[in-house]
């Protein structure tokens, strides 16, 4: 959906829109959508600004990717408020340097005439997902030994400490 800023020189714009699986492109990013995506919200053109657009709403969805861990799925349901605000790009311009204020953390960038909800939205999908993927905080991930996953299968197979300066170091403080 086309975020038109000529249309908020009239009014308001409103949304209310459902993606499904496939419509944004998440494959450059190594996570896959595993649900409709929701999103409302309202874009609006600010009084006496050079062209600053809000773009204040909400978004839900589950994305999905590959555990960090034991390389299993790892499911992420976001559920999250978003509130930004786009300058044209032909402001920036016009400043040679410009400074951003502290306060103004969530400030973007628009070229043209609007811009796509699509965009914004993958963005602040990306965003809201954690560093670390995880399937859940308890994942046992895969032994290094035998390689199985320790979620499915226990495995008695003995971790050895892996840093033999340790040992060293013991030996050193016992002698
Ligand atoms: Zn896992
Ligand atoms: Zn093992």
């Amino acid at each position: 959906m086309f975020l038109s800023v000529k249309e908020m020189e009239v009014r308001k714009v409103r949304f209310e829109e459902t993606f499904q699986p496939g419509e944004i492109d998440f494959s450059a990013d190594a996570v896959n959508q595993a649900s409709p995506l929701r999103a409302e919200g309202v874009a609006e053109l600010l009084a006496n600004t050079d062209g600053e657009v809000r773009i204040k709403g909400r978004l839900s969805v589950t994305m999905e990717a590959e555990c960090d861990r034991c390389l299993g799925r790892a499911q992420f349901p976001l559920d999250a408020a978003f509130d930004l605000f786009y300058r044209p790009t032909a402001a920036l311009a016009g400043e040679a340097e410009v400074a951003i204020d502290e306060g103004e953390a969530e400030i973007g960038f628009y070229a043209g005439l609007g811009m796509e909800l699509e965009d914004i939205l993958r963005e602040q999908i990306l965003l809201l997902l954690p560093m670390q993927r995880v399937c859940s905080a308890d994942c046992k991930g895969i032994c290094p030994v035998c390689g199985r996953n320790r979620n499915e299968t226990a495995c008695d197979c003995r971790v050895e400490p892996a840093d033999d300066r340790w040992n060293a170091l013991r030996k050193i403080s016992r002698g």
